[in-house]
């Protein structure tokens, strides 16, 4: 048997979390955001799975909308960082691949460039990220110089919130109500929910979502929430005990001898380390899956290896099954003891991890 560590993607559950990310607001569409090998699950997969009902997909540079289309994905690929140099445009023309504008600089690459076809732009306000983005006093007067080039065909309004994963806190209203004075009497379609948005706040919900880590099953948000609660683990990162002893109370276990038992503790050492994706500064007590029952890492992530408590743990023999997350443990909840959240967790995992695709 060949080392087990697995990445196990439910097709099936990621069609579920598009579902229900359009459920939500049903006139609207919802782009689904397949950005960075779609968030480490694999995005030619998983834009398959969704070619015949996602209204178009996301991605952040024109090497990943370049490989969808390579593979024959056919629907709309949104840039959602636009062109980073403008030789792009010719290939975002031919491409036919919609395409974010975020600074003055860009649409006056964009006036100087002669095109094929002309092309979808989503005018992005900075309305308080303040990462990317038109300013809101410049905003409306970039709209109409995009309505007048040739270049151009529709234009979707677009924003991103800073906030929008701790409901209720005011930063969101405030870059909500700046977007709306300022584009309130321009007639172009919406597009300003991420996945938190989308799940927290129904006024967010316009023309276009851009669901992200939802389609992954993982919930953006710290606490219970009724429609977060309804999503579907996507990856089940999964591998096997390969080897248990018994180690006398007082001893230490791993590099640096960062756990030592305060008891016998009868030690299990999982095919899973850092060079997989597995977070190196996961706590002792990160809640690991053995065997179906719940248990703790206990002692330094190494390379290719970790260590968990079995002492509680029964039947647990060599070969037994390990979960660090999926299907019984929420990927939001390790994230907690490492430090992170599931973004980084997903797009974490490394091409070592075998990638199995499951309900396809
Ligand atoms: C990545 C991204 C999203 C998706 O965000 P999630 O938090 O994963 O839902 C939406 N919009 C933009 C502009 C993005 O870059």
């Amino acid at each position: 048997m060949a080392r087990a560590a697995t990445a196990t993607i439910n097709i099936e559950a990621f069609r579920h979390n598009y579902r229900l990310a359009k459920s939500l607001a049903r006139s609207a569409k919802a782009v689904a955001i397949i950005k960075a090998d779609a968030y480490g699950h694999g995005a030619i997969k998983m834009a398959y799975a969704l070619e015949n009902e996602a209204d178009a997909f996301g991605v952040a540079c024109i090497e990943e909308a370049v490989e969808l289309r390579e593979a024959g994905i056919q629907k709309p690929i949104l840039l959602l960082e636009g062109f980073f140099s403008a030789d792009e445009l010719q290939t975002i023309s031919e491409l036919n691949l919609w395409c974010a504008v975020h600074s003055l600089e860009q649409i006056d690459a964009l006036a100087n460039t002669k095109l094929i076809n002309p092309i979808h732009v989503w005018l992005k306000m900075d309305s308080g990220m303040h990462r990317l983005g038109v300013m809101p006093k410049e905003y409306r007067s970039a709209f109409a110089r995009l309505n007048q080039l040739e270049q151009v065909a529709e234009v979707v309004l677009m924003t991103h919130f800073a906030n929008a994963d701790n409901i209720g806190c005011p930063i969101t209203a405030q870059q909500m109500q700046c977007f709306d004075e300022v584009t309130h009497d321009l007639n172009a379609p919406i597009s300003i929910a991420n996945s938190a948005a989308t799940l927290g706040y129904e006024n967010a919900r316009r023309q276009f979502q851009r669901p992200g880590i939802m389609l992954y099953g993982a919930t953006p948000f710290s606490n219970p929430h009724p429609i977060a609660d309804q999503l579907q683990p996507v990856m089940s990162l999964t591998s096997e005990i390969i080897a248990i002893r018994e180690v006398p109370a007082g001893e230490g276990v791993g590099y640096s001898h960062r756990y030592v038992c305060n008891q016998p503790t009868l030690v299990g050492t999982v095919a899973m380390g850092y060079a997989d994706g597995y977070p190196r500064h996961a706590k002792d007590g990160t809640p690991v899956m053995v065997n179906g029952q719940r248990t703790a890492l206990i002692g330094r992530v190494s390379m290719d290896m970790l260590t968990v408590d079995l002492t509680q743990v029964t039947g647990a023999q060599v070969g037994s099954k390990v979960e660090l997350w999926g299907d019984s443990l929420a990927a939001a909840e390790v994230a907690t003891y490492c430090d992170t959240i599931p973004y980084t967790l997903f797009t974490g995992v490394t091409r070592r991890v075998h990638k199995r695709y499951i309900n396809e």
